[in-house]
């Protein structure tokens, strides 16, 4: 199979999605890119690349966005699982909905995004599913409660269905960022949660950009086949 395959990235109208699909463009594959804002990915004007309005916590959404996509670039060969929320709060105040919506996103967003691709993958026996999660999957943080729920489960089906499709010549590579300078923090409804949280981040003379993460995916996709780069945690040099 080509490497320049078809490629498709969740959440790629702001920060780590949309700079790995720059740096995925700029490898040469065509694309196609999922968000809610089809504005923000229709400004990257991007070559060979399809963009769609789709929510990921709706399965037929991806699935006929991904057939549009397949039936004009041939099969996917990659799926960046990035699209994820960070509502951050305390578990007695915060309202109960906005942990819905971080489960729905982080977690069934991205098994949506995975049972639409993978049974083309073991059929084809070739395929790569990166799944971005978060320094918070492997380690807690105050406030950080239902959002480090989320990515520790990412990390822990990922793990699960990574050795289901090993022996399909499929990989499945986690991807857990420190602190990245994006949108993430934005969402959060508490103003107290975000000073804090900016104050922490000031300690950390540089935080990281969107590139250094999509710069390691570009890596760990570019290895050949036989070599699987299972996690990728990165995180800025000053972050404890
Ligand atoms: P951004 O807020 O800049 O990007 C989040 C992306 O997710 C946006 O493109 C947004 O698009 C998309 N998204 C959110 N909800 C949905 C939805 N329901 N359907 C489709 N797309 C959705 O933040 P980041 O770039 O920082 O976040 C990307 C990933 O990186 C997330 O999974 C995040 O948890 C993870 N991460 C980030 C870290 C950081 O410090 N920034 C650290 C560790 C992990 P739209 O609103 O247009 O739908």
């Amino acid at each position: 199979m080509s490497n320049k395959s078809l490629v498709v990235i969740t959440g790629a109208s702001s920060g780590i999605g949309e700079a790995a699909a720059r740096s995925f463009s700029q490898a040469g594959h065509p694309l196609l890119l999922l968000a809610r804002r089809l504005d923000r990915l229709e400004a990257l004007k991007l070559p060979n690349t399809i963009c769609e309005k789709v929510d990921v916590t709706d399965l037929d959404q991806i699935k006929s966005a991904v057939a549009k996509a397949e039936k004009q670039y041939g099969p996917v060969d990659c799926l960046v699982n990035n699209a994820g929320v960070m509502l951050l709060g305390l578990c007695d105040t915060q309202d109960p909905k906005q942990w819905e919506q971080m489960i729905q996103v982080n977690m069934m967003g991205v098994l949506n995004g995975i049972h639409v691709v993978l049974a083309g993958m073991k059929e084809r026996r070739h395929g790569t599913i990166m799944n971005v999660s978060s320094v918070a999957g492997r380690k807690t943080f105050p406030n950080h409660a239902v959002y480090c729920g989320t990515k520790f489960g990412v990390h822990a089906f990922t793990e699960q269905i990574r050795e289901e499709a090993s022996s399909y010549n499929v990989r499945f590579i986690n991807i857990a960022p420190g602190v990245v300078e994006t949108e993430l923090l934005s969402h959060t409804t508490s103003k107290e949660i975000v000073s804090d949280y900016q104050d922490w981040k000031k300690q950390m003379a540089e935080p990281l950009v969107s590139e250094d993460i999509a710069n390691s995916m570009i890596f760990a996709y570019q290895q050949p086949q036989r070599v699987c780069i299972r996690e990728i945690l990165i995180c800025p040099t000053k972050q404890e």
